[in-house]
């Protein structure tokens, strides 16, 4: 099947605005006759929920959680990007545009970032409409600050929980709509197929999780909205439920899967402490905007602090490394993602890591404090000598931008991060990669549409902070509700889709017959045992780092740990109740099939670009080398069976507004 991407041809800046106008409606009167369905109500799905029912859209909106407020989408902390420019430092929806595709590394589709860049003005107006309480300045306009990879102020935020209060923006309008009963809401319940009929995605196969029970839900379009697939590592900064299996049934069903290496490594989480752990720690990158990043420069330092010897304050400034400042001057320590965790890599990997493993770096906030504190002591008209008023007053600034942060650090390190450097090292955080979508958002599967961190689409081979949730919400409240009436426009005459059809009968016998299997294998392993094996694979052989050899060997590796997971997972407990073991088997099954096409995509990418960091491609500074005229294409793959047989289909990457360059932030 070719690539058809849909791509308005002409002015980028009148692609959106003219294609919009010209994509087929539904008339008002047809609308609840049709039924969408829409898997995840996180932000993506939350929003796309509640749009599409405010349109008048009969929506059945399904989650794991208990609720759609504990989204994974509640864990963002940082900020949200928007081209406003009320910074007045020379913002532009061109600029936006122009940092996402470079901070992506050339490998995001032109016009998807185009939209995005016009839409994110919309998604702050509509989230004040509703009263999210985004954070002001004195004089009460909103106020901005900045993100890695970019050189203007431009993320607007709400303290350290901008997921939380923009989640619970987006909940609130479904709760008006499911109030209407517009909105039929299926809490506890996780969608384990995809069924198709003649062609067309026109329901899903669920699990009470509650009660166990099978169920059944036909409607005319199916919209995936189920977040990232971070948990492939195991140990990531995603929520422990998130997981791939709604994408990767709609990928088994036809969907392609499209960059699934391109993986984000965030460079600011607290460091692993060792194999207890099922769960890492963001330290939002905002902290980035006042923490200065270092080691020391001298490996005996080093090794003195690692043996406890010596601490972080005993080093004197000319014995520190502020090694991002130092080698990338322009963007210092607001470099994006991928730069900071691979330039954190090297200085561990090189003997500067400075805690008990090795495997962390400073964030330090004594400079910001020394530097506000003064600025008030100034204003206040005090003894700007007076070093321990200064700190006071310092400090004081620092926890109202970022105390709630502070205070989590403190409680799960049990340090004080206000007297001593954080600890920070880079950990899995976010994926880029996802289902394949055109520009209406529609997978491959006719009628099956994919938004939010669950789609490929906007964010090349790496995201820059802050516009996550800028796609969420952009699919979510302003593009979809557009694309999907163009399909759903020849629907209107369809009518109810039965499920007793033979293709929700042969849906759900898969279902059930893997239910089956699991609960009377007569294994002796926990699922964690399994899922913590393909972590440690995939992290020492697909992570920061990936080179041929350690590919092939994760490929085998993972299709053995298959083998042996069908043949020896325990899942107790009884299928028709709640039952968390089978969840995380059914879960944990299909990332042991993602895990294998990952490592594979990361094989046939021989390049660096963005996230994904080929060894046998890199420059003597040990930057990523970008392979443009052989490698700039999304990869998007078709499942025949087995994830090593996958077939690879290529979407060019066209760049007509953008000129193509190495990128560099030095
Ligand atoms: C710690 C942390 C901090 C972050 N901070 C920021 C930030 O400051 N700014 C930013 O832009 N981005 C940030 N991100 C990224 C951002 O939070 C996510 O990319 C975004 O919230 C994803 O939203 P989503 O709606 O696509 O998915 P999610 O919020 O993950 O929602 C997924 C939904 O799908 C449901 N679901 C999943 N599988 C199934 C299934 N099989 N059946 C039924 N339902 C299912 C879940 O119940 C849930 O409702 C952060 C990420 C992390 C991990």
């Amino acid at each position: 099947m070719a690539l058809d991407n849909k791509i308005p041809q002409g002015s980028i800046s009148s692609k959106w605005t003219d294609y919009k106008d010209h994509i087929k409606l539904v008339n008002p009167a047809n609308k609840r006759n049709i039924d969408v369905i829409i898997v995840g109500t996180g932000l993506a799905g939350g929003a796309a929920a509640a749009t599409l029912a405010e349109l008048g859209y009969s929506v059945k909106a399904f989650c794991y959680q208990d609720s759609p407020r504990r989204a994974h989408s509640i864990a963002a902390q940082g900020g949200i990007n928007a081209a406003k420019n009320y910074a007045g430092d020379g913002d532009s929806i061109y600029r936006l545009f122009y940092d996402t595709v470079k901070g992506g590394d050339y490998r995001a589709r032109e016009a998807n970032v185009h939209r995005l860049a016009e839409v994110s003005v919309n998604i702050i107006d509509q989230c004040v409409a509703q009263g999210v309480p985004l954070a002001r300045e004195y004089g009460g306009l909103l106020d901005n600050r900045s993100f890695g990879g970019t050189q203007v102020s431009r993320t607007f935020y709400a303290k350290g929980q901008t997921g939380q209060q923009l989640l619970l923006g987006a909940y609130s309008a479904m709760n008006r709509q499911i109030g209407r009963g517009k909105i039929k809401m299926y809490n506890r319940h996780e969608m384990l197929d995809l069924v198709i009929v003649d062609g067309k995605a026109r329901g899903i196969i669920a699990r009470n999780l509650v009660t166990g029970e099978i169920e059944r839900h036909s409607a005319h379009a199916v919209v995936i909205a189920t977040g990232g697939y971070g948990n492939v590592f195991f140990l990531s900064t995603n929520a422990m439920g998130s997981n791939v299996t709604a994408a990767w049934k709609a990928h088994k069903r036809g969907a392609y899967f499209a960059n699934p290496c391109y993986t984000q490594i965030h460079p600011t989480c607290i460091p692993v402490t060792g194999d207890h752990q099922s769960k890492l720690t963001l330290m939002s990158e905002s902290l980035r905007n006042d923490g200065r990043i270092w080691v020391p420069k001298n490996l005996e330092d080093a090794q003195a602090i690692r043996e406890g010897k010596k601490k972080p304050t005993d080093l004197a400034e000319e014995d520190r490394d502020y090694y991002l400042e130092r080698r990338y001057p322009s963007f210092g320590n607001l470099v994006p993602r991928d730069v900071a965790s691979r330039a954190a890599k090297e200085r561990c990997d090189a003997g500067f890591g400075v805690n008990a493993t090795g495997e962390a770096v400073y964030l330090d906030f004594a400079a910001a404090i020394d530097r506000y504190g003064k600025e008030q002591a100034r204003i206040h008209h005090l003894d700007e000598n007076d070093s321990k008023l200064v700190y006071d007053l310092g400090q004081k600034v620092v926890e109202n931008k970022y105390g709630n942060l502070f205070q989590m650090y403190y409680k799960i390190v049990d340090e004080d991060p206000y007297k001593t450097p954080m600890m920070i090292y880079p950990a899995v955080h976010y994926t880029m990669g996802g289902v394949w979508v055109d520009y209406n958002l529609m997978t491959t599967v006719e009628g099956c549409y994919c938004i939010g961190e669950a789609n490929f689409s906007d964010h090349g081979a790496n995201r820059l902070g802050a516009s996550a949730l800028m796609q969420g919400l952009a699919d979510g409240y302003f593009v979809l509700p557009y694309t999907i009436g163009d399909y759903l426009a020849d629907d209107i005459r369809t009518g109810k889709i039965s499920t007793d059809l033979p293709e929700f009968v042969e849906a759900e016998n898969n279902v059930r017959s893997m239910i089956d299997h699991f609960m009377n294998n007569k294994g002796t392993h926990s699922v964690d045992y399994f899922h913590k094996k393909l972590g440690k694979i995939m992290w020492n052989k697909v992570g920061m780092a990936r080179n041929e050899q350690g590919l092939n060997e994760a490929m085998d590796e993972i299709a053995a740990l298959r083998e042996d997971f069908y043949k020896n997972v325990k899942v107790s407990g009884i299928a028709d109740s709640f039952n968390q073991e089978l969840e995380k088997a059914l879960r944990v099954a299909d990332f042991l099939e993602l895990g294998e096409l990952f490592a594979k995509d990361a094989l046939q990418r021989e390049e660096s670009c963005g996230g994904h960091f080929r060894e046998e491609h890199q420059s003597v500074e040990g930057e990523a080398e970008r392979d443009d005229e052989n490698f700039s294409y999304v990869a998007a793959w078709e499942y025949k069976g087995n994830p090593r047989e996958a077939v690879l289909h290529k979407e060019p990457l066209v760049y007509e507004n953008i000129k193509m360059v190495t990128r560099s932030y030095k």
